[in-house]
């Protein structure tokens, strides 16, 4: 089984190389109004993409419930919860201010939207909640249509509560548990049938990005679509390996060559929620983090830590002022980085969302909600990349919560070969 795992992750790298291959003959030779755009590329591999990311979307709920009543129905100390939540959250806000910080700098640095002109496009407003409404929703009224509408705080929370009424529920409890237990098992199974799946979906979705890709867009916006490259790449291979190395006190070479795997599935389905299932399988079983930890801090990351979305929101920002000929006043810069780290709570990780944030972001400092109208068109590319980002920001601050409550599985994290079954 070590082996078919293996092999899947090759298979998964050999259909990304082809897609981009694919998706490049197909942009030369195959007209978008053509039969073949049509009814293949819009049509068929369309229909396996989302049946892909379908796949592992129908995976989430069960998967998150089921193992985070597991994680929290063993437990004998209940003030750990409280800890492991604590340290969570923390470390969550935390990253998320320190990658849009970087963003700005670097933004200031680069100066993306000094000299492009103007272009005044539609973005159609829509009402970004209130604080006190996030907080309000946080508590589910019925559990039922929590799952149903895949509202994942309120999953959470309904999981943590049910688990810890297990754990307190003598007998019964324990028979529950184990009931629970053995459904974790075959959920887990399921994820493991379920991503065979994904050379196919990778490819189709991939070829059709890169079909679609209009280059020509990106070239008055290369600066932006640079800066905010340049900064989701610090973030990822300088923040993290840094933040594994002094608060993990793990090395953070095998923790990014374990994720690259989950990165492919992030890229390609530009949703954290999605690729949940991956993120959560690759905490668990490859990097050695105990499932009481991570079944509770990867959903709640998944949801509310977003840190290269925060980048984007971050460039963006300064982009649209400098288009503007807006200057940022340093009260502004710290409503930004305010804004963007409260605005990350309560909102899913789904493909482009982080673009409806920053019409928030950007009402909060008074700057131009069409700018957004500009970056709207080249988004869908960053978004793939910043969404790899957010995941590997999920693992590293469940990696560093396990490594505070000794929950962290060393010999694991650094078996070069573990969770390939
Ligand atoms: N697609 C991102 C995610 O799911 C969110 C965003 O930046 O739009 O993590």
């Amino acid at each position: 089984q070590a082996q078919s795992a293996h092999k899947l992750s090759v298979h998964i790298l050999i259909a990304m190389g082809l897609a981009i291959v694919a998706g490049a003959v197909l942009k030369g030779v195959v007209a978008p109004d053509s039969v073949f755009a049509i009814n293949v590329i819009d049509g068929a591999f369309n229909a396996i993409g989302q049946i892909f990311i379908r796949s592992l979307q129908l995976l989430v709920i069960p998967l998150v419930f089921v193992s985070l009543v597991c994680g929290t129905s063993s437990l004998t100390d209940i003030a750990q919860l409280g800890r492991i939540g604590g340290k969570a959250l923390g470390l969550y806000m935390l990253t998320t201010a320190a990658a849009i910080t970087l963003a700005i700098v670097f933004a200031l640095l680069f100066s993306p939207g000094k000299g492009v002109a103007l272009e005044a496009g539609d973005f159609d407003v829509k009402a970004s909640p209130s604080m006190w409404d996030v907080l309000i929703n946080i508590m589910p009224k019925n559990p039922i249509e929590a799952m149903a509408e895949g509202n994942m705080l309120q999953v959470i929370l309904f999981s943590v509560l049910l688990g810890i009424a297990i754990s307190q529920s003598g007998n019964a409890g324990k028979r529950l548990n184990e009931f629970f237990e053995d459904w974790n098992t075959v959920i887990l199974k399921l994820v493991h049938i379920l991503v065979m799946l994904a050379p196919y979906g990778v490819f189709c979705l991939l070829t059709r990005v890169v079909y679609q890709l209009g280059l020509d867009a990106i070239a008055p916006l290369a600066k932006y679509f640079g800066t905010v490259l340049f900064a989701l790449l610090i973030q990822l291979l300088v923040i993290y390996p840094a933040l594994v190395t002094v608060l993990a006190r793990a090395n953070p070479v095998p923790f990014l060559s374990k994720m690259k795997g989950a990165w492919i599935f992030a890229f390609s389905t530009a949703s954290s929620n999605a690729t949940l299932p991956i993120t959560l399988s690759t905490v668990r079983e490859k990097l050695g983090v105990s499932n009481r930890i991570a079944s509770f801090s990867v959903p709640l990351g998944a949801t509310i830590n977003m840190d290269g979305t925060a980048i984007m929101q971050g460039v963006a920002t300064v982009f649209i002022a400098q288009v503007y000929g807006i200057d940022l006043t340093m009260t502004q810069i710290l409503t930004v980085i305010a804004t963007a780290t409260l605005a990350s709570i309560g909102t899913a990780g789904v493909p482009g969302v982080g673009l409806i944030m920053l019409t928030l972001v950007l009402q909060q400092v008074g700057l131009p909600i069409e700018g957004i109208a500009m970056i709207i068109g080249i988004d869908r590319l960053l978004d793939m990349s910043r969404t790899a980002v957010n995941i590997t920001g999920d693992a590293a601050v469940a990696c560093i919560v396990a490594n505070s409550e000794n929950e962290f599985d060393r010999e694991t994290f650094n078996d070069p070969k573990a969770g390939e079954d």
